[in-house]
Parts: structure tokens; sequence; C-alpha cells
């Protein structure tokens, strides 16, 4: 259990430790500053006039092991902002304390203070509580009461947590398909998120879950952790975003305005759960300006009015869940537009039918849903087995037959995309 000590500590002293990288103001499971100017200008003129601030909780960091006498390392857990005001002011670099405050602010630069007041803001005493031997899910439960009582969210939960997998999930987070993702969408943790499920995905060998998220904090824990199976996955699953990545290229290559599309971390997410799907049982390598076609030609498909599949992205879609029997739906048609586009040759033609096999139930079909006698295209029929895979029916003509997204749906769809 750990335990609080109160102190004060001047500012000089915080400002050195977080000089010398000893003190961390960010922590992983921190949020993003955000601190409007004002507050900056308030805390500052708060600290020069010598009242109270509110208490700043640091954690005792494990120290590292080195030559000579052990180091203190500390993180901030509650007090990030104003921490980190300080200390900016002190630096001078910042905008907000280059550039002339708002009217009605009275403020100077430190550098430009009296000698006398930059000590008095030096020696300006912070109320501090540090802590020490807590346990890190102690100390998240602590920093997650602090934010209004608002909870972690998953992502920054799992972000925090010690885990064997986390090098290889941070070394994902790196790939540039994610850049894709973070202009108009900046979704905090998204990266994390997002690489830890694909990681996950691959290392467990099946496709995204239905839970992804809740299971993420679930597989870090407690997964058993085996490094040449988490170096496989690691590798496996830069692969597939490097394919991804390279599909993006051509998309927008195809069509310059495209590029604003990709960068929904929700579209990414569909394109890999379809890529890792299609990996072993399509050949596509080289093919990926014609499966940029199929990303492009789904996308397209919610100008067609009434369309089942847009309908759902809509409305499920924007929250960025996978586990809705609607986002199965949207995945399918994703997966059937790319197979169509890409003309790819099935590997295994046990579970999927082939390009030439889904002409000829299209065919079969005279252009209409078994189920309903909906008008279908080649595009957006699904080739089903009438005797479902999963119970021995086989992938061949005669046990195939054309379906409408929706009667795909109320069939079950691929039991495969999700568990
Ligand atoms: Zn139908």
């Amino acid at each position: 259990m750990g335990r609080f000590e109160l102190d004060k500590w001047d500012v000089r002293r915080l400002y050195e430790h977080w000089k010398k990288h000893r003190l961390n103001v960010r922590p992983e499971y921190q949020r993003t500053k955000v601190w409007p100017d004002r507050m900056k200008y308030a805390l500052v003129e708060t600290v020069l006039h010598d009242w109270p601030m509110g208490l700043i909780m640091i954690n005792v960091a494990p120290h590292v092991e080195a030559e000579g006498p052990p180091v203190e390392y500390y993180e901030v857990v509650d007090g990030q902002q104003r921490l980190a005001t300080l200390f900016e002011y002190k630096d001078g670099d910042e905008q907000w304390v280059k550039k002339a405050p708002p009217k009605g602010v009275q403020f100077t630069p430190y550098g430009k203070l009296n000698p006398s007041f930059q000590e008095a803001f030096d020696e300006y005493r912070v109320a501090v509580a540090v802590m020490r031997d807590f346990e890190q899910d102690e100390i998240l439960d602590i920093y997650s009461r602090l934010q209004h009582s608002k909870p972690l969210k998953i992502g920054e939960k799992v972000k925090a947590l010690k885990s064997e997998f986390k090098p290889h999930v941070l070394e994902l987070t790196h790939h540039k398909i994610f850049g894709l993702a973070s202009g108009r969408h900046r979704v905090r943790d998204g990266h994390w998120n997002l690489a830890a499920v694909f990681f996950k995905a691959v290392y467990r060998n099946r496709p995204l879950d239905r839970q992804e998220f809740a299971h993420l904090d679930e597989f870090l824990r407690h997964e058993p952790y085996d490094p040449s199976r988490a170096k496989k996955a690691a590798a496996e699953t830069a692969k597939i975003l490097n394919f991804e990545y390279r599909m993006a290229e051509e998309a927008s290559d195809q069509e310059p305005n495209f590029e604003g599309n990709l960068a929904s971390p929700r579209l990414i997410k569909w394109m890999f759960a379809s890529l890792q799907l299609l990996f072993p049982r399509y050949v596509l390598s080289g093919r990926e300006h014609l499966l940029a076609e199929g990303v492009r030609s789904y996308w397209h498909a919610r100008d067609q009015e009434g369309s089942d599949e847009w309908a759902a992205y809509l409305n499920t879609g924007r929250t960025g869940r996978i586990d809705t029997d609607d986002v199965r739906a949207c995945v399918e048609q994703l997966m059937n537009r790319m197979i169509g586009a890409s003309e790819a040759e099935a590997l295994d033609p046990k579970r999927f039918f082939s390009r030439e096999q889904r002409g000829e139930i299209f065919a079969n079909s005279k252009g209409k849903c078994a189920l309903c006698g909906i008008k279908l295209t080649k595009t957006n029929f699904h080739a089903d087995h009438i005797v479902p895979h999963r119970q021995g029916g086989p992938t061949e003509v005669k046990n195939g037959q054309a379906l409408c997204t929706a009667c795909n749906r109320k069939k079950g769809g691929n039991a495969e995309l999700f568990e």
C-alpha cells in the first residue's frame, strides 16, 4: 500500500528536476495539455503574488539502477498543467510567454522581471504530496478520481499498463498509416488503441474481437507472453499495415481528394480487418491499385440513396466500434468490393468463392437476391454458401447463391469476421 508525504518544494527545485529529465510532467496516462492562455497568465500572477495554489501530486517512480547513488525519478499525477505552465514561463520559449498578453492582463515575461521578483518566483513554495510505493493500478485510480471523477479511457488505461507486449505495440504506433488518421480526427490515444487491437488480432491469429477495446486490457494483462510469437505478430501486423498504406497511397493517387477520407480511423480499421482476412486466402500482392479501387467504390456507395451499408456506416460506424452486426455488414461489403475490384485469385477455394465462381453465381442469380428478389449489382452482392461453410457446405457453385446485404446479414454473414 502506498503512502503520501506532504511537503513543500520550491519552483527552482521542481524546475531543475524537470530540466534533468527526472520529473516527468506527462506520464503516459496523462491527457494532453488543454489549458487556455488566460489560465496560464492567471497562474503566473498567483505565484508572483505569493498566493497559494492547489496541491501537486508527485509519484516517486522506481529509480533506474546505475553507477553511483540511487537517483529518484518523479512523475506528476496531478498538477501537470500548472507545473508545465510555470516551467514554460521560466523558459520563456513558448508563444504565450513571448506574445503580448490579452487586454487587461498584467504580464511580464520571466526574463524581464526585476531580479528580486525572479528570485521570489523561483522560491515560491508549491505544496506537494509525494507518493511512494504505490502500485500502478492505484496511481491510475488516484489519477482518474482527480480528473473530475472522469474515469480513464480504456486507451489511457491500457497505455499505462505494464505489459511485455508494450514495446511491440509502441513500435507499431509509429507506423505511417496512423499518420493518415491524425489530421482531422485527432483521437486521443487513437493510434495506441488501433495498433494494440491490430497487434492483438494478429498475435492471436484471429480476426478482430467483437469487444475489442474492452478486452484489450485483459489481453495485455493476462495473455501469456511468448517472445518469438510476439515478434512474429509485430512483423506480420507491420506487413498488413504496409500493404494498407500502399493501398491508401494508390487510392489518393487515383483520386486526389480521397486522402481526406482515409483520415478516418474507422476506415483504417475496416481495411485492416478486411486485409487480415483476405491475405491468407487471396493472392493480393501487386494488386494494391486494384484493391484501392475497391475501397473507393465502397466509399462512394454512400451516394447510392438508401444504401444499407452506408446507413449502417453512418449510424454505427461513427463510434468506431466494430462489434455490431451493421459494422460487420460494412466490413463484408468492403471485402466484397476489394475482391471484386482486385480480380484476385483465391488461394484456398475451400472457404471463399473464387472470382470465377462468384461470376457464375451472379449469372445464375439473374441479378436478383435469392431470398428477397431485390435487384443486385456485380459489386454489391454477397456470394453466400447455401449450406453454410461451417456446417460443411462446400465452396462450389451449386452451393452458392447471390444475396443482398440485408439478407446476408439476416443469415448471419461471415462468421469468421468476428469472434
Ligand atoms: Zn435480399
